[in-house]
């Protein structure tokens, strides 16, 4: 008898399927990180792939400590990864060490990687450090270079574009230098602008991606903003339309967290 198994699974070379790609933290407790990348990317049904960088004891009430992965196990799960499958967008979150900042950035050139969203993440929301000292240089020399989409808050802004940034006009000039370190779009978050929730995207020219406040403190917002972009720019949106459609995303996500009553809200999606 004839085997029919081709004709029903199709070949996956020939998979419409679109891919990305999350090189980040692993979150126990499911809301921020490879977690979080994952469940966006699979709420846009984009195939998620995942490479771990880092590892965090955590719940919702902070991070309380921080390993990162070793950076040659880190490049070997890049490399494996690639020798067979090729991501359609990616994003970096937590990459911890100045080593493994290095990494990402080699691989990224080495096999001309496109469509890539830089979430430098520095800090958590409750203050600690998520990064080793120095790795702010590293992803401002090594990663905004490669990046398609850089997604900053505004500490984060403040640190890689070394002014202060407390305001509108800050975010505004600090996207600008991030612009001329390499990055492609800048998206400045403003979350923790007083009363509103502005955000400034910036290729060149500026777009303000005006949102209202959403109260409260949300476990994993910056990991699953940038996500949506990879998942988008995955399909084919370009930068713009695809931070436009992040912000709509995120209110509406906002709204349905829920809490366990100890910490942060929880997104479920
Ligand atoms: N854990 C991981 C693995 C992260 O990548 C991040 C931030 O990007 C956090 C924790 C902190 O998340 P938040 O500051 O939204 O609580």
């Amino acid at each position: 008898m004839r085997c029919h198994l081709l004709t029903i699974v199709p070949p996956f070379y020939n998979s419409p399927m679109r891919m990305a790609l999350t090189i980040a933290g692993f979150d126990p407790s499911g809301g921020a990180g490879i977690q979080a990348d994952l469940k966006v990317f699979s709420g846009f049904e984009v195939y998620g792939l995942s490479v771990v960088a880092a590892l965090t004891a955590q719940n919702s009430m902070g991070v309380k400590a921080v390993r990162p992965v070793a950076s040659a196990f880190l490049r070997r799960q890049l490399t494996v990864l690639f020798e067979d499958l090729e991501p359609h967008a990616l994003k970096t979150g937590m990459l911890q060490s100045r080593a493994n900042v290095a990494v990402v950035s080699e691989i990224i050139k080495k096999y001309r990687l496109g469509n890539v969203v830089v979430d430098p993440v520095l800090l958590s929301s409750t203050g600690r450090r998520l990064a080793e000292k120095g790795t702010e240089a590293l992803v401002r020399n090594k990663l905004l270079p490669v990046a398609t989409v850089v997604t900053p808050n505004m500490h984060e802004a403040s640190v890689l574009a070394g002014i202060e940034v407390k305001d509108l006009e800050d975010m505004k000039r600090a996207a600008v230098i991030l612009h001329e370190l390499g990055a492609e779009s800048v998206i400045v978050t403003g979350g923790h602008l007083e009363g509103t929730a502005v955000d400034i995207f910036y290729n060149g020219e500026y777009t303000l991606l005006k949102g209202r406040k959403v109260p409260g403190e949300f476990h994993g917002t910056g990991c699953r903003f940038s996500a949506v972009i990879a998942a988008l720019l995955a399909k084919g949106v370009k930068p713009l339309a695809a931070a436009q459609q992040a912000k709509i995303y995120m209110r509406q996500a906002m709204k349905k967290t829920f809490s366990t009553g100890k910490g942060m809200h929880l997104f479920n999606v």
